[in-house]
């Protein structure tokens, strides 16, 4: 510790006993409010003013690191990688205002949901608590306000500090956990944030296109609009003719028929054309009238599937994205060259992603892949 810059925060403490630890330590007496590491220290209630230094810090990051030239798909690492590491250590002191998410097997972006994972965070201190943890604010808390009541059963005092009344009602979130006797109060069971994050949140039923989405053979960016269509949350034509944002409903592709998600990747002949052209080249019969359960009736080794997955994902991707090109400048390019670009850029893939200790089956469907 460093006498120099450390100070002596006091809280009902006797003039006398003040002057005698003051003595001791060498320490000068400080006053609230203050910053530790960057974060303000205070009895009160956040404001949006002292919460500007996360979003100071957050804008920074992402102006370092040039977002706004990265794809949905960076943008995501960047959230998942960074941002979070940023928010997690705010999260773990202070209750902040955020929104949700959920987890890639159940049809989310496996980005937290913010306030539960928020909760979670401070459930760490509930923990410490419950388990008397050798901490020294543990020992304050349990001096100060707990004595010698049951945690779980404690009630804070109406007058108590904001801060403690709330670390007091997410204790209650993690009621059950001490019913059933989980890790809340089990000795050698540690308490992570993830653990608590799982234990509270809203779970919803999987997903059967997750291991396709998100399988590692894929180009990230295939992932992420894929994971767009899967949802069915494209903007279509015949989507933005009824938001009243176009005025034509006719698909960019074919000029032929209303563009629904439906139409623009089973039934538009542009786009049979596109995947009956990778089905070839690739000797595989890519159904595209059934994308969405193409998976369930795969065959072949993980890594044949695999590569078949990110085969899909990557004519959903290029459908998307030459639909998008068209409709801005009515240019089409043919079918063969779409199907050759895009299996170019996956053979990329393939040859960066694949190991040396594959078995001899995959390596001749990897080989074969790669000359086509
Ligand atoms: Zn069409």
């Amino acid at each position: 510790m460093s006498k120099g810059k450390s100070n002596a925060y006091f809280n009902g403490v006797p003039d006398s006993i003040k002057k005698e630890i003051i003595c001791i330590s060498w320490m000068v007496e400080g006053s609230l409010p203050f910053r530790y590491l960057g974060v303000l220290i205070k009895t009160t209630r956040l404001s949006a003013q002292d919460c500007k230094p996360i979003i100071d810090k957050v804008v920074d990051r992402i102006r370092v690191l040039g977002a706004r030239k990265l794809s949905y798909a960076g943008r995501l690492v960047l959230v998942k990688a960074v941002l979070k590491t940023l928010h997690t250590y705010w999260a773990s002191m202070f209750i902040l205002p955020t929104r949700a998410c959920r987890p890639r097997d159940e049809g989310g972006l496996g980005l937290k949901n913010e306030l539960q994972w928020i909760k979670a965070a401070v459930g760490k201190l509930v923990w410490w608590i419950a388990t008397k943890s050798d901490h020294l604010w543990v020992r304050w808390i349990n001096h100060i306000y707990i004595k010698d009541k049951a945690w779980q059963t404690y009630t804070p005092p109406q007058n108590t500090s904001w801060y403690w009344r709330r670390v007091c009602r997410i204790r209650d979130l993690f009621i059950e956990a001490y019913q059933q006797n989980q890790w809340m109060t089990q000795q050698g069971k540690e308490y992570t944030i993830e653990k608590g994050y799982d234990f509270n949140r809203d779970k919803s039923p999987k997903v059967n296109w997750y291991n396709m989405v998100w399988n590692k053979w894929n180009i990230p960016k295939h992932s992420f609009i894929s994971w767009v269509y899967h949802h069915r949350n494209m903007n279509t034509m015949e989507k933005l003719y009824r938001l009243e944002i176009s005025e034509v409903d006719t698909c960019c592709l074919c000029k032929n028929s209303i563009e629904t998600i439906d139409h623009l990747f089973f039934q538009c002949q542009y786009s049979q054309k596109v995947v009956n052209c990778v089905g070839n080249r690739i000797g595989i019969s890519l159904p595209h009238h059934d994308l969405l359960t193409r998976r369930t009736r795969s065959h072949g080794s993980k890594i044949e599937k695999g590569i078949i997955d990110a085969t899909i994902n990557a004519c959903i991707y290029h459908l998307w994205r030459h639909r998008n090109q068209s409709r801005i400048d009515l240019t089409l390019i043919h079918p063969k060259k779409v199907a050759h670009q895009l299996l170019e850029e996956l053979q990329k893939r393939v040859a960066a992603m694949v190991t040396t200790s594959i078995r001899e089956k995959d390596r001749k469907f990897v080989q074969h892949f790669m000359e086509i």
